[in-house]
């Protein structure tokens, strides 16, 4: 009676993350560094990217709606290249952070002091974020928490909130 549970877990393990076929997330190439720099410090880290985007199945640099520089919609990221220019890359890494931290990590919003995970990044504070960069980056993968004993947000709830804003 304990075999059959065992079994159709396996195989949901299987077609959905299995080291074979899992290859990860779609990233668009004028991304591609921002998302390695998040999976080299997930790696020196030891969390494993399996667990936390197999059910990821995009990352884009396409077209969203003005002020909005990136949203998480649970399995795909969007930063706004209408907002975010390719050469501004330490945003862009800002910005996969945050976006990944919604759908890797479930994080929320952290809406006080400098942090990754504000809900709002003022152009004229950036400078803040690249200056503490290093200690921000500790504190964003200090919260961490494995994907079976953290509470996953549900669907609506922060997913599809407006992040990262330009202020003015
Ligand atoms: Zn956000």
């Amino acid at each position: 009676m304990k075999i059959k549970p065992i079994i159709i877990y396996s195989l949901v393990l299987l077609l959905s993350c299995s080291s074979s076929i899992f290859k990860g997330p779609y990233v668009d190439p004028v991304l591609e560094y921002a998302y390695d720099d998040w999976k080299t410090e997930c790696k020196s880290r030891k969390i494993k990217l399996r667990h936390n985007t197999c059910d990821l199945d995009s990352i884009l640099y396409d077209v969203l709606d003005e002020g909005i520089w990136g949203r998480c919609f649970g399995n795909k990221i969007v930063i706004n290249r209408l907002a975010v220019a390719p050469t501004d890359t330490f945003l862009i890494k800002l910005i996969m952070y945050h976006e990944l931290g919604h759908c890797a990590f479930d994080y929320g919003h952290i809406d006080y002091g400098v942090d990754i995970m504000n809900s709002v990044l003022p152009v004229n504070k950036i400078i803040a974020y690249k200056w503490f960069w290093d200690l921000l980056k500790e504190d964003y993968f200090m919260r961490y928490q494995l994907p079976k004993t953290r509470q996953r947000l549900k669907q609506g709830n922060s997913y599809g909130e407006v992040c990262i804003q330009s202020e003015t």
